[in-house]
């Protein structure tokens, strides 16, 4: 039992351990799927907002871009001279002024000038702005320490602005002003200074038209109508002074943006090329002679008198850690340009990490997000893309655990919900099942009894009947069903003088059991009738409300063919028994004949011997009388023939042959006498207290000599009582087990046993009777004795006499006397 218990506490412990980490699972999944997509809209949010903040940023740095462009082309009017300073100029360089065809106007600088001014004061210019007033820009004779001023502005700017790398300058130098350009360039510079090809090819070498007629003069002959050679480049170390003089209109690339530029009269940018491995482009603006440059493009391309460019590295825009991700780029968007190629995208990354979004596993298991930007400036047209691949970083650890915590807690309280439903499903079930067991055992019982039951609504309708009802009523329960029982159950109550109140009414009007009247009669059909017995008893419910009534009855027909048939075979064994004890009595009167014959006999006898010993005495005298002795003979005879008589008389009475023992329990003996004098009693109205032992051990003996004695004694206490009154006139009888013995005491209330008469009471012929014989005691005793019992008597302290009959207990092997009345006459 207790292995069985624990094995089913094991399963009940197992299943809910199993229930509780499916459920865990499933919502510590639910709770991360929640949190990791929380955590994702999150990320993507900071994502493009800093790419939006970033976009802001790159966006404004371009313009701080064209701003500095716009703030050195300012200066630029400032100067009618073109600024050679790459290096520190030489000490005997003067300033003087080349005689360029496109000076720049007075007019324009001074307006220039003041946007100069007013891009210093917003802190996009590090010059000196104190000093500024006090050029004499109408002198338009500058020295020296006003292009150290360009040049340290420029330099300040390139430090600011990381991003711009390189500041140039490049005039327009005209096919026939070139060998005078570069002379001039000599002068200002103190080295040697030719203008040359992008390649560093001096020009006239790369005059394809006239090679061999120029060999020998490589200046003679110019390819080009103009020139846009460097005359200004700031960072610019000794080892790059070969930069200085290097047409930029020769690279198709600076080409493309310098006739854009002077087409729109607007900033222009290239496309990107590399510089020292990065990848750069170029932003540059014409700057024309004229303030109001003229319409026609050929005419406003000979009015550009410089370009101004600065060399941009987008890698620089931003720092490291200001991009969203390392995966930021920057294009140049390919539709500005005519001949696009897929190196026109440039690219910002943090150098230090990967550039590459590798695509790896974690990309199935995680987004990648997205941001893109159009910048709608059109002499800047960038495209700003950035992407990120997101991680574990998605998994916060403090989430993860506190998820895992309150899932598990959530877990455990739905499985112990479950539990207790799934508990209270069993209970349900089982009760249901109770509640089934007892319906089906209850209409099975009801189904086989042959009491016809009638269940009612608490409005008397019928809404059962079991098979004997519908048997008695010659119904079918769809006939009956829902009907009052009134209709159905017709009762009439024979001989009665007045109203039976309705029982059915009177059970459900008081809620009691009520009975049918005796004389209850059920009218079936038309001249079918029954007597029937019967009840009905209310229903309640559980709240003790009446919910209807369940009727009883019964055909008393049948029943009372039964009693009658009972009552015959007990009349039939009561007739026996008597006759029984009727052969017991005259037993019992023969004995007290014999002893009566005994006494009779002595008598003959005495008599016999008496005339024997006279007519002896007459024989032996000298002359007997012969007539005396035949007298003497004849009055023996006579006695002897009496004797015969008495003989005769006591042979013809018995005649029945003596019953066998047998094992017989005292009770039913008690029992057997009472009934047989049950009139008696009644007739001189004694009451009997009787109280008998439970199962007493058996006895062996007659069992009618047995029902003799105790008869006997009952009868005496009877007559003992002929002058006691109720409720005094009880007789007490008690049967008892002790040892060997058991013993039935009878007691009465009677006179009791006189003190003289208690030596003599057990002997024959004693009676303190009118009609008695005195034989009953003797008798008795002697039945008693011949089965090893004992019969005795005394009186009771408080009146009345007791007698006591014992008799060995049986025992297998004890062999029983026979029965013989050798009492003593
Ligand atoms: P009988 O009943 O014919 O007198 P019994 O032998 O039965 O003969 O009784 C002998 C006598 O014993 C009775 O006459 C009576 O005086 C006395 N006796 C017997 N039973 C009782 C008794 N229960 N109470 C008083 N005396 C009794």
């Amino acid at each position: 039992m207790l292995i069985f218990m624990n094995q089913k506490w094991h399963a009940v412990k197992s299943n809910f351990i199993a229930l509780t980490v499916i459920l865990w699972f499933a919502l510590f999944l639910s709770a991360m799927s929640v949190l990791v997509f929380n955590e994702y809209r999150n990320q993507e949010k900071i994502f493009n907002n800093k790419s939006a903040a970033i976009t802001e940023l790159v966006h404004q740095r371009l313009i701080q871009s064209e701003v500095v462009v716009g703030s050195i082309e300012t200066i630029l009017h400032i100067f009618d001279v073109i600024p050679f300073y790459g290096m520190e100029p030489s000490p005997n360089a003067k300033l003087a002024q080349f005689p360029h065809q496109h000076s720049l106007t007075k007019q324009s600088a001074t307006t220039e000038f003041e946007s100069l001014f007013k891009a210093s004061a917003s802190g996009l210019s590090l010059i000196d702005i104190n000093a500024m007033p006090t050029l004499n820009i109408e002198a338009g004779n500058f020295d020296a320490v006003l292009f150290n001023r360009l040049r340290g502005y420029v330099k300040d700017i390139i430090v600011q602005y990381p991003y711009i790398t390189s500041v140039t300058i490049e005039p327009r130098v005209e096919r026939e002003e070139v060998t005078q350009f570069e002379e001039h360039a000599k002068s200002m510079l103190a080295m040697n200074y030719k203008i040359k090809s992008i390649n560093q090819e001096p020009i006239s070498r790369i005059d394809s038209i006239d090679t061999k007629a120029n060999s020998t003069n490589p200046h003679s002959v110019f390819p080009h109508a103009f020139y846009y050679p460097v005359t200004f480049k700031e960072p610019i170390a000794k080892s790059d002074m070969k930069q200085l003089g290097v047409d930029m209109y020769d690279d198709p690339i600076w080409r493309d943006a310098i006739d854009r530029s002077i087409r729109t009269q607007k900033y222009a940018i290239t496309k990107p090329f590399t510089v020292n491995n990065d990848r750069v482009f170029g932003l540059l603006k014409a700057v024309f002679a004229t303030a109001t440059p003229s319409t026609d493009v050929e005419i406003r391309h000979a009015q550009a008198a410089h370009v101004l460019s600065i060399t941009i590295n987008p890698i620089k825009l931003l720092s490291s850690d200001e991009m969203p991700s390392p995966n930021t780029m920057v294009k140049i968007d390919s539709g500005y340009f005519l001949n696009r190629s897929s190196n026109d995208t440039i690219a910002i990354f943090n150098p230090g990490a990967a550039p590459q979004l590798n695509r790896n596993w974690s990309n199935f298991l995680f987004p990648v997000f997205h941001y893109s930007h159009r910048n709608m400036n059109v002499q800047q047209p960038y495209l700003i893309e950035s992407s990120r691949q997101v991680g574990w970083e998605l998994f916060s650890g403090t989430a993860t655990v506190i998820s895992a915590l309150i899932s598990l807690g959530v877990a455990l309280l739905a499985a112990a919900l479950i539990r207790i439903r799934d508990q209270q499903k069993e209970l349900t079930h089982n009760t249901n099942d109770i509640i089934f067991r007892e319906k089906e055992r209850a209409l099975v019982t009801l189904h086989s009894i042959n009491d016809a039951v009638l269940t009612l609504d608490s409005f008397g309708c019928i809404n059962y009947a079991n098979a004997a009802a519908l048997t008695a009523l010659h119904k079918d329960m769809d006939s009956i069903n829902g009907l009052h029982v009134g209709r159905v159950l017709n009762l009439h109550y024979d001989f009665a003088s007045s109203a039976i109140p309705d029982p059915i009414q009177t059970c459900l009007n008081e809620e009691r059991i009520v009975d049918f009247p005796e004389n209850t009669v059920l009218n079936i059909e038309q001249g079918l009738h029954q007597l029937i017995e019967g009840s009905i008893s209310p229903l309640f419910n559980l709240d003790h409300r009446c919910i209807g009534a369940v009727l009883v009855f019964r055909d008393l027909g049948p029943a009372r063919k039964k009693a009658l048939a009972a009552i015959e075979a007990s009349e039939k064994r009561l007739r026996q028994h008597q006759a029984e004890l009727a052969h017991v009595t005259r037993l019992t009167t023969m004995g007290e004949m014999a002893s009566g014959i005994a006494h009779e006999i002595n008598q003959p006898l005495t008599a016999i011997l008496s005339y024997n010993q006279a007519c002896i005495r007459l024989i032996q005298e000298e002359h007997p009388d012969k007539e005396e002795i035949i007298r003497a003979m004849q009055s023996a005879a006579l006695q002897a023939k009496r004797a015969g008589k008495i003989i005769s008389r006591l042979r013809s009475f018995v005649t029945k042959k003596r019953a066998p023992v047998e094992l017989i329990q005292i009770n039913q003996l008690i029992q057997n006498v009472l009934t047989l004098i049950e009139h008696d009693l009644r007739d001189h109205e004694i009451a009997i207290d009787i109280d008998l032992i439970q199962s007493p051990a058996l006895i062996a003996a007659d069992g009618i000599q047995v029902e003799q004695v105790i008869l006997n004694v009952i009868r005496n206490a009877m007559e003992a009582m002929s002058d006691v009154e109720p409720p005094q006139k009880v007789i007490t009888i008690r049967s008892t087990q002790e040892f060997d013995r058991v013993a039935v005491s009878i007691k009465d209330h009677g006179s009791g046993i006189a003190k003289d008469d208690a030596d003599q009471l057990f002997n024959p012929f004693f009676t303190t009777k009118k009609d008695g014989m005195g034989l009953g005691l003797t008798i008795s005793t002697s039945i008693v004795e011949s089965y090893g019992g004992q019969l005795s008597a005394r009186n009771l302290e408080h009146g009345g006499a007791e007698f006591i009959v014992t008799f060995p207990i049986f025992k297998a092997n004890t062999t029983v006397l026979s029965v013989t009345s050798n009492f003593n006459v």
